[in-house]
């Protein structure tokens, strides 16, 4: 199962996107964690980008296409994935499309996580003291939030125009929000062996 995960920052994607790795057993791929490691490991790559990425922007799209190129040709993909922090604006939408039909592996299913932007706040305040990511501060969860709004947003409207949208609200438990995707990934497949 081919599956894009979407929601703003602190909607739960990323618990979510774990969750279902071990349900279906196929690889939860964030940029968001592989970019972390890149800066922890302090490799080239990691240098580069831990300023962007500390004030909450973009890193830039070929920097991202190119980690994203290398995951997603490790063999462990054959059998899908989950897609969590990716494609994060338009041209990056663009791209996972083209990599894909290389690959022949289509984009199945992208499901977006729902969370009003109030709730979304209050959580990344909690991660912030549980966690101490240092991209969590106030400031910065407002410049994320407002990159969200500008660039990734309309990626939502990418996949619904092709069909392949389907929201979830993510106000609930974890445990509901995953019946919930879980559901609708179901009927997807349902759908696609019709
Ligand atoms: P969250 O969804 O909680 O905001 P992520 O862990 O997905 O956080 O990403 C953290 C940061 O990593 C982003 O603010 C951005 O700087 C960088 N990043 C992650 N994915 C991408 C991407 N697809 N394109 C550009 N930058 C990215």
């Amino acid at each position: 199962m081919r599956i894009v995960l979407l929601g703003a920052p602190g909607s739960g994607k990323g618990t979510q996107a774990a969750l279902l790795e071990q349900r279906l057993g196929v690889p939860h791929i964030s940029t968001g964690v592989l970019f972390r490691k890149a800066v922890k490991d302090q490799t080239p790559l990691g240098q580069r980008i831990k300023t962007i990425m500390d004030s909450g922007d973009l890193v830039p799209d070929d920097l991202t296409l190119e980690l994203l190129e290398e995951r997603m040709n490790r063999d462990d993909t054959k059998s899908g994935f989950i897609l969590d922090g990716y494609p994060r604006n338009l041209a990056q939408a663009e791209s996972l499309n083209i990599l894909l039909e290389k690959l022949g592996m289509p984009v199945q299913e992208a499901v977006q996580i729902d969370v009003d932007t109030e709730e979304v706040v209050a959580r990344i305040a909690k991660r912030a003291a549980e966690e101490g990511r240092s991209d969590d501060t106030e400031e910065v969860v407002r410049n994320r939030m407002r990159v969200y709004q500008e660039q990734t947003a309309p990626v939502v409207d990418y996949y619904a125009e092709q069909g392949l949208l389907t929201q979830v609200l993510g106000t609930g438990t974890i445990e509901e929000v995953l019946q919930l995707i879980l559901s609708v990934l179901d009927q997807g497949e349902a759908d696609r062996s019709d």
